[in-house]
């Protein structure tokens, strides 16, 4: 199974990507999480990717698009996956299915996590990230055990820096001009699948699972 999930940053792509993997034993493939992993490692993708990322713009889609497409073909991802945060860009996309047709596959389910603007700026501001594993949290709406403590590795919380306010409605803007387009992409192709983001987590996993099954 292949699923793609969408959604403005903040809607909670990566909460349910996680719980989808979880339930479904799907490895959980993030483009922010490679970068970050390469940011922290000092890597030169990494020092490439950061000038983009803490500007709140998107990552060129060559170098996105090569390292999706490296992290796809692992073994791992041999039964499905599911992507989050990439595709972004309609080109990003386009590559995406056109490598899919090449191995006579196709994405299965592109799910659109919709959540409007008022509700990200506030979310944005509560999201706590594992400086390790990359685990995340909210304050008020899934906070850690301990205040600070990653529950999973022990390590320290932070507020992402692309996370200040700022950045946020950078982000925003991005997202609609060069995102949102994908939701008329994958709705033309017959996989799009619309859930309620508004909601508690639980509740919409419930809708995600109900569509997956
Ligand atoms: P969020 O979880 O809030 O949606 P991500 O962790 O997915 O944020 O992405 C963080 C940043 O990494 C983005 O703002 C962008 O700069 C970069 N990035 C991640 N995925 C992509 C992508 N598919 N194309 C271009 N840039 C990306
Ligand atoms: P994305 O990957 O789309 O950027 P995240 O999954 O990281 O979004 O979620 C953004 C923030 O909102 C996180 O702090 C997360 O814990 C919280 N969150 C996710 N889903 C919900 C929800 N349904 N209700 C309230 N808060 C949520
Ligand atoms: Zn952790």
């Amino acid at each position: 199974m292949k699923i793609i999930m969408l959604g403005a940053p903040g809607a909670g792509k990566g909460t349910q990507a996680e719980m989808i993997c979880e339930k479904y034993n799907l490895p959980h493939v993030s483009t922010g999480d490679i970068f970050r992993a390469n940011i922290k490692n000092g890597t030169d993708l990494g020092k490439e990717a950061k000038q983009y990322m803490d500007k709140g713009q998107l990552v060129p889609d060559e170098l996105t698009v090569r390292i999706l497409l490296d992290r796809v073909a692992k073994e791992d991802c041999k039964n499905g996956y599911v992507l989050d945060g990439f595709p972004r860009t309609i080109p990003q996309a386009e590559v995406l299915d056109q490598e899919l047709t090449k191995l006579g596959d196709k994405v299965d389910f592109a799910i659109n996590v919709d959540v409007p603007d008022e509700n990200i700026i506030n979310r944005m501001g509560g999201r706590r990230a594992c400086v390790t594993c990359g685990a995340t949290y909210h304050v008020q709406f899934a906070p850690p055990a301990k205040e600070g403590i990653c529950d999973k590795c022990g390590s320290k919380l932070i507020l992402r820096d692309d996370d200040k306010p700022e950045t946020v409605k950078n982000r925003l803007d991005v997202y609609h001009k060069q995102t949102q387009p994908l939701i008329e992409y994958y709705s033309k192709k017959g996989v799009l699948k619309e859930v309620d983001g508004t909601v508690s987590m639980n509740e919409v996993f419930e809708s995600i699972v109900s569509i997956l099954k």
